[in-house]
């Protein structure tokens, strides 16, 4: 039987430990949600005094070029790409996750469009429980277009083969599911898209920094994702928008402002794309919370993602073997997988009264969210997370389970 010695045990030997102290949490705290907000690294604070008191303040437009705001969105994505096996030169930091969900998938429909072996299809494959957004912004863009493309919704990752058929054209999947933490297989079904024809996007909000991602090896073709969960980049800190190499020359995106041109500066009436990936820029970039995620990052660069890895997987079973043994006399039900394949950071369960619960768990220290129906969930953050943590939001939670110490009839707030 695991004690809160053993935890305690596993802390101290624990390589990733230190790295805590790089995050300012709050005493009495116990951060289980850097799924949906991380932690802030201390770094932040005078990142953020630098950019506006000196370059900003002080140093005014020249900062610009002096302190490079312009190459910020490049400079960030080269910094990134080893988090999530990319190259040089194929990720930029901007905008927000819809919308680089909205380049990606205009970009890729034209890819498939102008190639005279594809241009009739007309179906995008993705999942009901895909974060909702992500669902949104296709039918926002396929209604827009008004060219008959659909959306083919599967229930489950096993209706997928029988969902890719050669009338689609393009897979648009999140990695690691948002409300179940259940993980895709990159690799296998990239190529499985490919094997009918189809382009694949995948969106990386709930797996950069949290897993290892290899979207060279995995096959994928573009890929999307946020800065502010597992990356620690602050509330709303702009997303990042992946394109493979060889699509980048084919790469055209309607949001096609002065940013992604060749020559900004040139002022020329017409557009004509950047090589590269900066043709995936649009315009003025939030260079305040921009300049923020490089705190994130570097934390990331003082450890490996097999290192993260191992210690999130160990966190998350510990997590599964607590609540199932501690809290068993309680109707918990786990929704995320066992297998540790499919398994992303963050786990949940649920609970017929998962709101006034999870609401009871925050008003004690212990912070996770609310997803519906039904479901708690709980991220883990190796960066920041201790086993004791593990314990002691366990413990806490049997308390409140224990003696009923939740209200049911809790008004809701707006964001859960
Ligand atoms: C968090 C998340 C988003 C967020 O998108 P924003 O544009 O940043 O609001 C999008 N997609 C998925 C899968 C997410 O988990």
């Amino acid at each position: 039987m695991t004690t809160r010695n053993h935890c305690l045990e596993r802390d101290a030997q624990d390589l990733l430990a230190p790295l805590r102290d790089q995050f300012d949490l709050p005493a009495g705290v116990i951060y289980l949600d850097g799924n949906s907000l991380g932690a802030r690294p201390k770094a932040s604070l005078t990142r953020a005094q630098q950019v506006i008191a000196q370059e900003w303040g002080h140093d005014l437009i020249r900062s610009w070029n002096a302190a490079g705001w312009f190459e910020l969105p490049k400079r960030l994505g080269n910094l990134l790409a080893p988090l999530i096996g990319a190259a040089d030169g194929e990720v930029v930091v901007t905008d927000t996750t819809s919308v680089n969900l909205f380049k990606a998938l205009a970009a890729a429909l034209h890819i498939q469009a102008t190639d005279a072996a594809h241009s009739r299809r007309r179906v995008i494959v993705t999942e009901r429980s895909n974060f909702p957004t992500d669902i949104y912004m296709a039918e926002g863009l396929t209604r827009w277009l008004d060219r008959g493309y659909t959306l083919r919704l599967i229930d489950s990752p096993d209706e997928l083969p029988a969902a890719i058929g050669d009338d689609a054209a393009l897979v648009m999947l999140t990695h690691v599911n948002y409300r179940t933490g259940y993980q895709y297989d990159m690799q296998a079904t990239s190529a499985l898209a490919h094997a009918h024809g189809a382009l694949i996007i995948w969106d990386l909000a709930h797996s950069a920094g949290a897993v290892p991602v290899d979207l060279q090896a995995g096959g994928a073709d573009l890929a999307v994702g946020c800065t502010y969960k597992y990356l620690n980049g602050g509330p709303g800190a702009p997303a990042f928008i992946w394109v493979r190499q060889k699509h980048q020359q084919a790469f055209q995106q309607p949001l096609s402002g002065w940013w992604g041109h060749a020559a900004p500066f040139a002022m020329a009436p017409a557009f004509q794309p950047a090589d590269g990936i900066a043709r995936a820029l649009c315009g003025t970039q939030p260079i305040v919370s921009l300049a923020l995620v490089e705190c994130g990052l570097n934390v990331h660069h003082q450890t490996s993602m097999d290192a993260i890895r191992a210690k999130s997987l160990a966190l998350t079973d510990l997590f599964i073997e607590l609540v199932e043994s501690r809290c068993a006399a309680h109707p918990l039900g786990l929704v995320t997988p066992r297998d540790h394949a499919h398994r992303g950071s963050h786990v949940s369960f649920t609970h017929p009264h998962g709101y006034a619960v999870m609401a009871a768990l925050i008003q004690r220290g212990v912070i996770g969210d609310y997803r519906e129906p039904a479901i708690m969930r709980f991220g883990f953050t190796p960066l920041y997370t201790s086993y004791a943590d593990v314990w002691d939001a366990v413990e806490i939670l049997r308390d409140i389970l224990d003696r009923q110490d939740y209200n049911v009839d809790a008004k809701r707030d707006a964001v859960t």
